[in-house]
């Protein structure tokens, strides 16, 4: 499979790959993944148990992507993903969160309208770091429930599309009697800042029209206590993975696909799944031969990427309320906060400082200190007590090389088709990840779905191509649902 210098369809036969072109039938099909989050992991692992050679092909030196789960405060800390989106039997990972025990903490029920939230979680505090009354609160989430409502009656009247804030501020000219004001303005500003952070993306750039249309899972949203990584873990077990292994050219010859890695190595195989994210795929850092279509190339350009960045903070003792959610209502919604309490669900003194949108943007532009020392700043305002934290973590989802983003989300005026445009192969190159999850995108659930349905079209493709009509199927789907586990959901 790894091979240097080809050139003519000839040389694959005595390349060093692990079968020859001419005479290939006593070996399995052969396929390069690339990419180790966790659809290209579910790809490699769905193909190995139906017996294909697998060999993926990872930049990092890790594997998980953009599910990282870091140890260094001596306990679990997601730096990506951490909430399973539908805490439910059919959300595909739950076989494997039952199999391996793993702990989730519900932080919501269904339809919240803050997304993974209940209101009941939170306290909010003012910046002058008085707490804003609970019925405030609640008093405007009635309000933008209102108008989010309305807002779908403006979608109804108008032919194009647009963004959900120019749609609110249509809905509040209509119904002054939406408006708020003073506090109450701010606690608003806050309700937008949560929607932002779903799609991790400005409110002037979500779009109207499919803002509300992803398939949501039932059974809330719960944090994954011990974090991801295990699942992560599990599931890549003894596959043939390759760290430190970057991916910058694929070419697709003789019904072969061979793949370049920084350094020069080529690897050769019969079809490759590529699960790089969305923003290394807009970036160009892949060189693709031929060229890909004009229909992909323009999925991958109009498909947004929003980005989500978080500060984690280990504090030698906790000092902050026993809520879920610390927040900071501000006069315009890039300047409101979230603090996750992970101490709520883990018991651990930790606080998770959430930015979303082009504020995540500048996020990364200032170095760790200065993240850390913004986010003490607000910290501070609403808690002057707060101490230094002993430990901090900061994320830079957006210019991290292997990332370049978050993950995706739909922007104004787009069309319809443009995730099925996405995962739909060219030829014997499959595309998988979050951003070709028709119904789930961004989520890790939907990333996971998403590599499966991958393999089983790549395994059908190579049965016809080998002459094979019932190779092994991919038992691991099948195989873990059988397993009757209840979730283990706690909630305190
Ligand atoms: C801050 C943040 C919070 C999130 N919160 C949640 C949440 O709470 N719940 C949820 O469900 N989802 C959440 N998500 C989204 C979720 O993490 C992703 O949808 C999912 O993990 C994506 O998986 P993937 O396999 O598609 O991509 P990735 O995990 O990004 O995997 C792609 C892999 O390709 C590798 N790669 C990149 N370039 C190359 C190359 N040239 N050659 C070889 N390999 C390459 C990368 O290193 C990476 O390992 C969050 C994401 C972020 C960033």
């Amino acid at each position: 499979m790894e091979s240097k210098n080809l050139s003519s369809c000839e040389d694959f036969s005595v390349a060093g790959s692990f079968f020859s072109p001419i005479e290939k039938k006593p070996s399995p099909p052969s396929v390069i993944v690339i990419g180790g989050g966790i659809s290209g992991i579910a790809a490699a692992r769905a193909l190995t148990n139906a017996s294909f050679k697998v060999i993926l092909l990872e930049s990092r030196d890790r594997i998980g992507g953009r599910v990282h789960t870091d140890y260094s405060f001596m306990c679990p800390v997601d730096m990506g993903a951490s909430w399973l989106h539908g805490v439910c039997n059919e959300n595909s990972l739950a076989p494997f969160i039952r199999l391996l025990g793993l702990k989730l903490y519900r932080t919501s029920g269904d339809n919240s309208i803050l997304y993974d939230h209940d209101l009941e979680s939170f306290a909010l505090f003012g910046m002058d770091g008085q707490q804003v009354p609970q019925e405030l609160v609640i008093k405007v989430g009635e309000a933008f429930e209102k108008i989010l409502k309305e807002t779908m009656k403006v979608r109804d009247e108008h032919l194009d599309d647009m963004s959900v804030l120019q749609a609110i501020s249509i809905v509040l000219d209509k119904h002054p009697e939406l408006r708020q004001e003073g506090l109450a303005y701010e606690v608003l500003q806050w309700y937008i800042c949560r929607m932002e952070a779903w799609f991790a993306a400005d409110v002037d750039a979500i779009s109207l029209k499919n803002w509300d249309q992803e398939h949501v899972l039932t059974g809330g949203h719960a944090l994954m206590v011990q974090g991801y990584n295990p699942l992560i873990e599990a599931l890549a077990g003894d596959l043939n993975i390759r760290l430190n292994h970057r991916v910058t050219k694929i070419v697709q010859r003789c019904n072969l696909v061979i793949v370049t890695v920084e350094g020069g190595t080529n690897f050769v195989a019969d079809a490759a799944i590529i699960t790089v994210p969305l923003g290394v795929l807009k970036a160009n850092l892949i060189e693709f031969e031929p060229k890909l279509p004009d229909w992909k190339l323009s999925a991958i350009s109009d498909i947004g990427v929003g980005i989500e960045n978080k500060v984690a903070l280990r504090f030698s003792a906790v000092f902050w309320p026993n809520v879920e959610v610390l927040g900071v209502v501000a006069p315009i919604s890039h300047a409101c906060g979230y603090f996750l309490n992970l101490h709520k669900a883990t018991g651990n003194p930790v606080l998770v400082y959430m930015a979303a949108g082009s504020f995540a943007v500048e996020l990364e532009k200032l170095s760790d200190g200065e993240a850390v020392n913004f986010v003490m700043l607000q910290l501070k305002n609403i808690l002057p007590h707060a101490t230094r934290p002993a430990q901090y973590l900061v994320s830079r989802w957006g210019s991290d090389i292997n990332s370049l983003g978050s993950y995706s989300c739909d922007l104004v005026g787009k069309p319809a088709d443009l995730y099925e445009r996405f995962r739909a192969p060219v030829d014997n190159l499959y595309f998988a990840g979050e951003a070709a999850s028709i119904d789930h995108s961004g989520s890790v659930h939907g990333a996971y779905s998403s590599g499966i349905s991958a393999a089983e079209d790549c395994q059908r493709r190579l049965q016809m191509q080998y002459g094979i009509s019932d190779l092994l199927k991919i038992v691991f789907r099948g195989e873990m649902s059988e397993i009757i586990v209840p979730l283990q959901i706690s909630r305190m």
